[in-house]
């Protein structure tokens, strides 16, 4: 099978990469490594067609589009601090961007895995998150929101192919992704953590510490994603992704200090201090998995333990 993998440069990506590869899948990867590198894909060398380029690119994408047998669609400007820095570009990068790989996807007919984010739910107060739940953003001048907003854009562009024009398009929706290979750099907390408690330095707590979150560990999210691909009657369909337990941004700052035995302290920081103007944290956010648990059997094995080791490479 020929896959092809927009931003597989990436965190999710190149474990996506990984997967395909070693079941003897031809995978080319387009990434324009923004956020992406190459280091991701050191070990793959020799084993994948990188194409360093932009899924604005209309001749680029139908290009590889035609060649494709599946297309998981990875690529985004993500995380809230690169929206907030760069807002037009990463606007348009999620908007455009997507609107030309589902375009071309739609016109080859091919199967497609568009990758959303639990940012959908925006504030929604309600938890578990479902995958009928309603959307609670704030104002569209608040910028922080246009992640989320983008992605509805791009899941509402998708369903409207799939009933249209007979897109095979599955959505999935990922939470709090975790595990080798993140970089610390955009946010992520549970690499910034590791990193801090490895080098025995303050882990940083971003408010009071009482806001909390469900991890998932990257390798169960491949293989929901590879199971939902090889799925065909997920087509049309969204499902959440994410993990089991949750746990506060406290909590989570002593288990990780626990897990790797890090002399650490932990130190608190206002928002205001630790986000440019206009952010505003989600206080909760549980996935329900009920969805994807039932229709193809998945759920996730790895717990917070296991993603921690396996992060700090203990
Ligand atoms: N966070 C923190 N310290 C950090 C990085 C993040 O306290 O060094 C908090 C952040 O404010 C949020 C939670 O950890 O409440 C999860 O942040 P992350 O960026 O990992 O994911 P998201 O906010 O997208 O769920």
């Amino acid at each position: 099978m020929r896959v092809l993998i927009t931003g597989g440069a990436g965190f999710i990506g190149s474990h996506l990469a990984d997967h395909y590869v070693a079941k003897g899948d031809q995978v080319t990867i387009l990434d324009n490594f923004s956020t992406g590198s190459q280091e991701n894909l050191a070990h793959l060398a020799g084993k994948v067609t990188t194409v360093d380029g932009d899924i604005r690119n209309v001749d680029l994408i139908e290009k590889l589009t035609k060649d494709a047998d599946l297309i998981l669609h990875m690529a985004a400007a993500l995380g809230v601090n690169t929206i907030l820095e760069s807002p037009l570009e990463s606007m348009s990068t999620n908007i455009t961007g997507s609107e030309v790989v589902l375009h071309a996807a739609a016109k080859y007919k091919s199967r497609i895995i568009i990758a959303s984010t639990s940012e959908i739910y925006g504030k929604n107060p309600k938890q578990p998150l479902s995958e009928g739940d309603d959307r609670v953003v704030g104002a569209p001048q608040k910028i922080r929101w246009t992640y989320s907003d983008a992605k509805a854009i791009e899941e509402a562009m998708a369903t409207a192919l799939h009933s249209q024009k007979n897109l095979p398009v599955t959505i999935v929706r990922l939470f709090n992704t975790v595990g080798p290979r993140q970089t610390g750099r955009y946010g992520m907390v549970v690499p910034r953590f590791v990193q801090a408690a490895l080098k025995n330095e303050a882990l940083t707590i971003y408010g009071d510490g009482t806001q909390s979150r469900v991890f998932c560990h990257v390798d169960d999210a491949v293989k929901a994603i590879a199971t939902i691909a090889g799925t065909d009657a997920t087509i049309g369909e969204v499902f959440n992704v994410g993990g089991n337990g949750e746990i506060t941004i406290k909590e989570l700052a002593e288990k990780v200090i626990a897990v790797t035995k890090s002399q650490s302290v932990i130190t608190y920081t206002p928002y205001s201090d630790a986000y440019p103007a206009g952010f505003e944290d989600i206080q909760r956010r549980v996935p329900d998995i009920t969805k994807i648990s039932k229709r193809i059997g998945w759920a996730p094995t790895q717990d917070l333990e296991a993603i921690i080791k396996d992060v700090a490479g203990i």
